[in-house]
């Protein structure tokens, strides 16, 4: 059995988001993403030797600090490349007192997911997936944590009880002027544009 990894590569942190997931969020990018969105607002996060290495203990140890957290949520550049690594952070995220629930974004789909290899280590830790690439065609601004049509909010703890992707029921949408004003406390924002 290999040992769990102790760095992961990121391309940046936000410690408070509320764009990315429901409530207020701490935010980790991965860098490196094989996707390459045409319309992609972060093109820097797409270089898999981008970024920096940062040890996965420091992460959890920095969210621990702030009690006002709902959430965690991994973003990119795509986490569905370094499985287990995001997969480890996840489970220190676990390992905190209280119970972070945990959100992870793809430019896979949840189906390309469940047949990817080593990617159920990290799907089986997380609560809610935001899955799909940034479609340009479909952009909507009004959406809540996704940034075209085409992607999917899905609730994984009902989908895994399904056996299906189960979508998270739909809220009124955010108005463009919410919604830019969130993304202005994040300052990055993957798999949006
Ligand atoms: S939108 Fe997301 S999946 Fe698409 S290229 Fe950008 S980081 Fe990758």
């Amino acid at each position: 059995m290999n040992a769990a990894p102790d760095s992961i590569r990121i391309a940046g942190i936000v410690r408070e988001s509320i764009v990315d997931g429901r409530g207020l969020r701490f935010v980790v990018f991965g860098q490196g993403c094989p996707h390459r969105c045409p319309g992609c607002h972060n093109p820097q996060t797409h270089d898999f030797e981008g970024g920096r290495w940062v040890p996965i203990r420091q992460i959890a140890q920095e969210i621990r600090k702030n009690p006002l957290l709902q959430g965690v949520t991994f973003s990119g550049g795509e986490p569905f490349c370094q499985i287990s690594a995001f997969a480890e952070l996840a489970r220190q995220v676990r390992a905190l007192p209280g119970r972070l629930d945990l959100t992870v974004y793809s430019g896979y789909t949840y189906e390309q997911l469940l047949a990817l290899p080593g990617a159920s280590e990290l799907l089986a830790l997380c609560d809610y997936l935001v899955d799909g690439p940034f479609l340009l065609a479909e952009r909507d601004l009004s959406l809540r944590f996704r940034g075209s049509r085409n992607q999917r909010y899905l609730d994984l703890n009902r989908s895994r009880l399904a056996g299906r992707p189960v979508p998270v029921p739909e809220q009124p949408p955010l108005s463009p002027r919410s919604y830019a004003r969130g993304a202005s406390l994040t300052g990055i924002q993957a798999h949006r544009s």
